[in-house]
C-alpha cells in the first residue's frame, strides 16, 4: 500500500535529493514544499514588498489570493518545475537574492496558512514525499513515515556552492554559509510553526554518508 512520507530537516541537508530519489523507487509524487516559500518570495520580490529584508507584511497577506503556485512535469529534464503565475521560475526562485529573503516571508501565519493549505491539497491521495520544515509535524502529521535529515552547516553550505557553482554562479562560499546559518535560525526561533523533529521522526544524519548509504536506509524504512 502507498504512504505518506514527510521529510524535514534544515536547509540545504540534501533532503530534496533524497526526496526524489525515494519517490522515483517507489513511483510517488515528489512535492518541494520549500519551492512553494519561494516562489511566494519572488512575487514579494517582484512587487517589491521586500527591502532590506524587511517585508511589507499586510500587502503580501493582502495579495495572497492573486498568487497561483504549480508544478509541471518537465519530460526533458525528468523533473518539476515550479510555476508562479502561469510562468517557470524554476531557476529563479534557487537564486541567492530568495534565498536570502525566504525565511522571514516563510515566518508569516497566514502565507504559511495559505501554503499548507496548498500542500495538503496535493497530498491528498497516498503515494507522495513532500520535504520542507514542517510536513511531519503540521502539513501530515499522520504521515506513515517522518524522516529529519541534517548535517553540518558547513557541509551544507559547501554543497549549495557545488550545486551553484556547477551551474555557472558566480557566489561565495562565505556568503553562502551566511545564508544557511541565518535561514536556520529563522527557520527554528520563528513563531509560526518552527522547524523542529517530530516526535515520531527519525532522525537521519548525512554530514559522512554517501548519497546511496542515504537512499539504502530510506528505502528499507519504506520498505518496513
Ligand atoms: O527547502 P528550501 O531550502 O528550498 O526552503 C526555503 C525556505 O522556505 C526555508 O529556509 C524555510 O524558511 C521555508 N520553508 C518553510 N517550510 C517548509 C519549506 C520551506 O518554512 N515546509
Amino acid at each position: 500500500h502507498k504512504i505518506v512520507v514527510a521529510i524535514d530537516g534544515h536547509s540545504s541537508c540534501g533532503k530534496s535529493t533524497i526526496a526524489k530519489a525515494v519517490a522515483a523507487r517507489f513511483g510517488y509524487i515528489f512535492i518541494d514544499s520549500g519551492a512553494m516559500y519561494r516562489a511566494v518570495t519572488l512575487f514579494a520580490l517582484r512587487k517589491q514588498l521586500i527591502s532590506e529584508g524587511l517585508v511589507k507584511v499586510q500587502e503580501l497577506i493582502d495579495l495572497l489570493p492573486t498568487i497561483q503556485i504549480d508544478f509541471r512535469y518537465n519530460a526533458e529534464k525528468q523533473k518539476s518545475d515550479t510555476f508562479l503565475n502561469g510562468e517557470n521560475v524554476e531557476d529563479e526562485i534557487r537564486q541567492l537574492p530568495v534565498s536570502q529573503n525566504v525565511s522571514p516571508v516563510a515566518a508569516i501565519a497566514e502565507v504559511r496558512a495559505a501554503m499548507v493549505r496548498l500542500q495538503q491539497e496535493m497530498g491528498k491521495d497516498k503515494g507522495i514525499v513532500m520535504d520542507g520544515r514542517d510536513i511531519g509535524t503540521v502539513v501530515f502529521p499522520d504521515a506513515e513515515l517522518k524522516l529529519f535529515v541534517t548535517a553540518s552547516a558547513e557541509i551544507r553550505a559547501q554543497r549549495r556552492f557545488d550545486e551553484l557553482t556547477a551551474k555557472g554562479e558566480t557566489v561565495s562560499y562565505e556568503e553562502i554559509l551566511q545564508n544557511v546559518q541565518e535561514r536556520d535560525h529563522i527557520d527554528s526561533t520563528r513563531e509560526a510553526s518552527p522547524l523542529r523533529k517530530a516526535d515520531d521522526a527519525l532522525v537521519l544524519d548525512n554530514s559522512y554518508l554517501t548519497r546511496e548509504e542515504q537512499l539504502d536506509w530510506v528505502i528499507e524504512k519504506v520498505k518496513e
